[in-house]
């Protein structure tokens, strides 16, 4: 017993002082010799699933509600009171309240129910989320690692980003083919298993997070912004959220490009057609315009001969129009060379 004391004490003393210092000591040393510093010291990040654990821990707690107020109120203290910086600005930029949790839960008992384990596994995942960043962090020059909000909204964000942090609306992106969703309307029921899966959407969205000059996007550029976060996630780590839609695609590239010219050219600002549709498309999948971005930027990236700064063009969203003109995909999909299927 005695011996163990002065022993943790060293432990404590090398975390807490020596490790930093080293960490110091290597910077200096990684400046002084142009090293990067993250070969050495990983940059810290963090992956946070608090907020699923509160959502259901305030869940818990509705059987002693009596009234719907005394309902909202627990949501309140209980899950949104107790939101972690994070989810504090996933709050500040969907708006999220507890009169629309608690209707919501009402509403849909079986697909709560049913999420409910899909969400809760989500913190058995964080290595696999790690080693996509890993993959990040090799293959993409200038790569800004982002931190990670996995908490449950109110069924209207799937992900989304805001700056360098990735907020996972998990009530969405959790589910899978087990979820029980004869109570949503039919949008829901259109998304729900839909979205791919979680670690690919972090892929997804970690690119958005890298991308610069974003703007007000045209049917154009906002298909380019989309297919090149699926384009650079699948070359860097092997994951694409969109496998539905390119199966369909690759069947039908002909026709969907030629349906897409002509849009650009009648509407060339109004993306309904081909993004966030959820259930309106009639008789093919939704969303094609991910498909149409994806070819875009595979095509322009094929032809360029230094990669990086291809990937580097491919993020800065003011070049989408160069990108475009420079990948020549408007001659390829229809050419007896094209590979399409069915068409
Ligand atoms: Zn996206």
């Amino acid at each position: 017993m005695a011996n163990t004391q002065p022993s943790k004490q060293r432990i404590n003393f090398f975390k807490h002082w020596t490790l930093p210092l080293l960490c110091r000591a290597i910077r200096v040393f990684s400046i002084l010799t142009v090293l990067p510093t993250t070969l050495f010291c990983q940059q810290a990040y963090k992956i946070e699933t608090a907020d699923i654990d509160n959502f259901w821990r305030a869940c818990d707690q509705l059987h002693t509600a009596a009234t719907e107020a005394d309902s909202i109120q627990i949501i309140q203290t209980e899950y949104i009171d107790k939101a972690t910086p994070y989810f504090k600005e996933f709050l500040r930029i969907r708006k999220f309240t507890a009169p629309e949790y608690v209707k919501l839960l009402k509403r849909y008992p079986k697909y709560w129910q049913s999420i409910r384990p899909l969400t809760e596994n989500i913190a058995n995942r964080k290595p696999e989320i790690e080693q996509v960043f890993e993959k990040f962090r090799n293959g993409l020059p200038g790569f800004k690692q982002p931190n990670v909000c996995f908490a449950i909204g109110c069924l209207r964000t799937g992900g989304t980003v805001s700056k360098n942090l990735i907020l996972i609306g998990s009530e969405i992106a959790a589910a899978d083919a087990t979820v029980q969703t004869s109570e949503l309307s039919p949008w829901l029921q259109s998304i729900m298993g839909n979205t791919g899966d979680i670690v690919a959407m972090i892929a997804h969205e970690t690119v958005h997070t890298q991308q610069f000059n974003r703007r007000k996007y045209s049917l154009l550029t906002g298909c380019i912004s989309e297919g090149s976060a699926d384009f650079i996630a699948e070359n860097l780590t092997g994951l694409n959220i969109n496998p539905i839609i390119h199966d369909y695609g690759n069947k039908h590239e002909c026709t969907l490009w030629k349906m897409f010219e002509k849009d650009m050219a009648d509407t060339p600002r109004d993306m309904s057609r081909w993004l966030y549709q959820g259930k309106g498309s009639e008789g093919r999948p939704a969303d094609l315009g991910y498909f149409i971005g994806y070819k875009i930027a595979e095509a322009y990236f094929t032809k360029q001969s230094n990669k990086g700064k291809a990937l580097k063009t491919l993020l800065n969203c003011k070049k989408y129009p160069t990108v475009y003109k420079k990948s020549n995909y408007s001659q390829e999909p229809c050419s007896p060379k094209a590979k399409t299927g069915s068409d």
